[in-house]
């Protein structure tokens, strides 16, 4: 904690000698005024020169030029406020009226000389040897006679005088000050010319920035990054750019001179006090943690109190409250640095950027404070360093913030989303081992000879069962996808025959709905190629299956052309033709998004879930392939795509020859063994009546270690394994079979999608896998399969 506050120590202390070198540095020494006279004579005026020192000084006078003055006026050191001036033993206040007196000797041979007049509290005329050369409002000697006004003024000296009478006149009846506070400087003319436009330039280059960024920053909050350091940032930018272009230099008077006194003065002093304000509540939104809340509130209630004030008082109160404002500032200045020095020791986002642009906005507060009691000169060069310098390093605060808070919320989004998927995944997989038992159940009441009027009850029932597995199904894929789960195959595949297959699995459909369906594949298309044939054949089926679902009268037609052929490239057009509802343009954009139907109708009169095209396209763009659509409302749809396939020479491998399911009164399994490891008794019901009806013996054990009690070589042809089970899984089982010696064929049972287990259940020994819920013409070909490989082996 020492250490820490010591070097917080240091680094003031760093900063204030800057500042005072800085300082030492810039100052210079000038002739100054003796008894009313200034003598100038031996100027060069490389520098501007400032017309300080002596003047006379008459109270409750206004001079005119040619007014006799039978008693000089009392000695004042100019620039001079009357406020408080013990004059014949009366402290004089701020409001009346007065003229000061200085006469200039200047050289006879010089450059042509320009003087340039400040504002004075609150209207002035001044006199040169009897001409009025400047002047501000309208110098009266009441209030009713009297104009303030606020604005730079400069005039020539005529290149013939060398003697000039100079005669101010001030009257104040508005503000808590009465005089000038500032120098009137005398130079060559080019040097205070542009001195001044500089001065313009860099007023108005700062105004422009801070107000261009205070608008950025308000578009950001107001377009959806609601926080509020971004918002009160913002109006401190907007708010203290009035303070960059409506004081000292009163560049905004300069462009619109008629501006009322009366409105410019609130500006200047709302714009300080709301302007402080608004930071602390900046602070203390943008590091909470580091920021003592009491403290910040205070301060910016006494703030937002001042504000208050200098909106609804009179000038001649709201201007005195500068100087216990003064400290409120001076208070700033060391909190701020502070707060962001706890900031940066706490490593919150962005602090580095806050802790150096609190040492650029102190030091142009510190240049502000020390000009503002005439220590040093307006430096506005410094300040406008300091002040591009904080404004871009609290830029850069607050889109390190912005783009922190982005990445914390993309990582949450991300985790939802994993989450989402996660539960979308184990809900499928819960859901799917239920659904074997109304499959199963479904399949064996219909084998056992129900009633008629039943058989359609349980048609219906095992088409929802269906149905209802094909959407689990969809739903585990998409998050496989979506996952980068998925994996493809590139094995010989005949893409005829898999049309062939996409065709023939739902002509029933077509012909239910009298609708033809097509099949014209390219004469020339008679080689094999290398893909993925159950992912193609996926992608067939889903735009097939669409395409009759969405015709109502009509053809749905698919064809494969060959689009070129390269000695090891075949690029082939697969298109998916219908003649029925359409899809609206609009709908068009959509309905490649999952869960996205063209209208919330189509579901209730088609049914889906809007999952099948964002699969297939997902799908043919993992293999470097766009799904296409063209549709009219009304006429009907083509989707189509163009996917380049590696050209094989081989001949497909026939994995599946077909085994047909027996009819009842078959016993193809007649007095073959079989141990079914399953502890679902649904399942295991399930699975006992279809191998009964089968024909086979079945041995029942309900967990991994019952099983290798349980299994007897010289009876059991065949094991059939569930792989979740308590106590000993699946897999260990089937290790522990194989590693005593034991050959049967095993099969797997699992609510999990083949692919994503593929390899546990090879490292395992198990022979296949057979996916819950199981149908009963692959569990049928799976074993057949299994004992005739068994037996071929033997
Ligand atoms: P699902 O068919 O399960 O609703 P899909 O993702 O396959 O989901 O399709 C999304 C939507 O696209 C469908 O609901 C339907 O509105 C529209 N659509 C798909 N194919 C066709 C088609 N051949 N004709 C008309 N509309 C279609």
């Amino acid at each position: 904690m020492k250490i820490r506050t010591l070097s917080y120590i240091r680094f003031l202390l760093l900063l204030s000698n800057a500042i005072f070198y800085g300082c030492a540095f810039g100052s210079v020494t000038v002739p100054t005024a003796k008894r009313g006279l200034l003598d100038l004579r031996q100027e060069t005026f490389d520098e501007q020169v400032a017309l300080n020192g002596e003047w006379e000084f008459y109270w409750q006078r206004l001079l005119r030029p040619n007014d006799r003055v039978d008693s000089p006026g009392v000695l004042v050191e100019f620039p001079f406020m009357w406020r408080n001036y013990v004059l014949n033993g009366k402290r004089l206040p701020g409001f009346g009226y007065a003229s000061y007196r200085l006469t200039v000797l200047l050289p006879k041979k010089r450059k042509e000389l320009r003087v340039s007049m400040p504002d004075a509290y609150t209207a002035y005329r001044l006199f040169v040897n009897g001409k009025q050369v400047a002047a501000n409002g309208k110098v009266g000697t009441t209030p009713e006679r009297f104009i303030p006004h606020w604005q730079y003024q400069a005039f020539d000296v005529d290149n013939n005088m060398d003697t000039l009478h100079l005669i101010l006149q001030i009257a104040n009846f508005v503000h808590n000050k009465g005089g000038i506070k500032k120098p009137i400087y005398i130079g060559e003319k080019t040097a205070v010319e542009l001195g001044r436009q500089q001065s313009v330039a860099i007023d108005l280059i700062l105004t422009g920035c801070l107000f261009m960024g205070g608008l950025f920053f308000l578009g950001l909050y107001l377009l959806g990054n609601r926080d509020k350091a971004i918002l009160l940032f913002s109006l401190y930018s907007i708010v203290y750019c009035y303070r960059i272009i409506g004081i000292d230099n009163y560049v905004l008077h300069t462009i619109m001179p008629n501006l009322d006194w009366f409105i410019t003065v609130r500006l200047e002093y709302t714009s300080l006090f709301l302007g402080i304000g608004l930071f602390g509540l900046y602070t203390r939104y943008l590091y909470p943690e580091d920021v003592s809340k009491k403290v910040v509130e205070t301060i910016s209630l006494m703030c937002f109190s001042f504000t208050a004030a200098s909106i609804f008082l009179s000038p001649a109160f709201f201007t005195q409250l500068i100087n216990p404002f003064l400290v409120i500032m001076l208070f700033c200045i060391v909190y701020t640095p502070y707060v962001y020095f706890k900031a940066y020791q706490k490593k919150r986002p962005g602090a580095v950027y806050a802790l150096a642009s609190s040492a650029a906005v102190m030091s142009v507060f510190t240049i502000t404070l020390l000009h503002y009691w005439s220590f040093i000169p307006q430096m506005q060069g410094l300040s406008f360093i300091g002040y591009i310098g904080f404004f871009f390093l609290q830029s850069l605060v607050l889109s390190h913030k912005v783009s922190f808070e982005l990445k914390k919320a993309r990582q949450q989004a991300e985790q939802g989303l994993k989450a989402k998927s996660e539960f979308l995944s184990t809900m499928s997989h819960e859901i799917r081992t239920p659904l074997n038992s109304v499959i199963g159940l479904s399949h064996l009441l219909l084998r056992n000879d129900p009633r008629e009027d039943q058989v359609k009850q349980f048609d219906v029932m095992l088409f929802s069962a269906n149905h209802l597995l094909t959407i689990v199904n969809d739903i585990l894929d998409y998050n496989k996808i979506e996952a980068g789960k998925v994996s493809f195959e590139h094995i010989d595949m005949d893409l005829a025959g898999i049309a062939d297959n996409v065709i023939a699995g739902l002509k029933a459909d077509a012909e239910n709905k009298h609708i033809a369906l097509n099949l014209e594949i390219d004469p020339d298309l008679r080689e094999h190629v290398l893909g993925d044939p159950t992912r193609t054949f996926q992608v067939l089926s889903n735009l097939v299956h669409n395409a009759i679902k969405f015709t109502i009268k009509g053809s749905v037609s698919v064809s494969i052309k060959i689009i070129s052929r390269t000695e090891k490239y075949l690029n082939l057009k697969m298109e998916v033709r219908d003649t029925g509802i359409g899809i609206s343009a609009e709908d068009q954009k959509i309905i490649f998004q999952r869960f996205t139907q063209a209208d919330s109708s189509t579901s209730r009169s088609f049914g889906g879930t809007g999952l099948g095209l964002a699969i297939c396209k997902r799908i043919l763009e993992l293999q470097g392939a766009t799904l296409h659509l063209i549709s009219k409302e009304g006429e009907g749809s083509v989707f189509y795509f163009n996917q380049i396939f590696e050209r094989s020479l081989n001949a497909v491998k026939q994995n599946n020859p077909d085994v047909l399911l027996p009819s009842p009164k078959e016993k193809p399994l007649q007095d073959i063994a079989i141990l079914l490891v399953e502890d679902n008794p649904m399942n295991v019901l399930v699975a006992q009546n279809f191998l009964t009806a089968w024909g086979a013996v079945v041995d029942v054990a309900v967990n991994g270690q019952e099983a290798l009690n349980a299994i007897d070589l010289n009876r059991h042809k065949l094991v059939l394994m569930d792989l979740q089970m308590p106590l000993m899984d699946g897999y260990e089982s089937a290790r522990t079979m194989r590693a005593n010696g034991v050959t049967i064929p095993i099969i797997a049972l699992t609510a999990n999608l083949p692919d994503e287990i593929e390899e546990d259940v090879r490292q395992a020994g198990l022979n296949d896998v057979v996916t819950k819920p199981f149908l009963p013409d692959e569990l049928f070909k799976k074993i057949m399969r299994c004992l005739s490989d068994n037996s071929a082996d033997v």
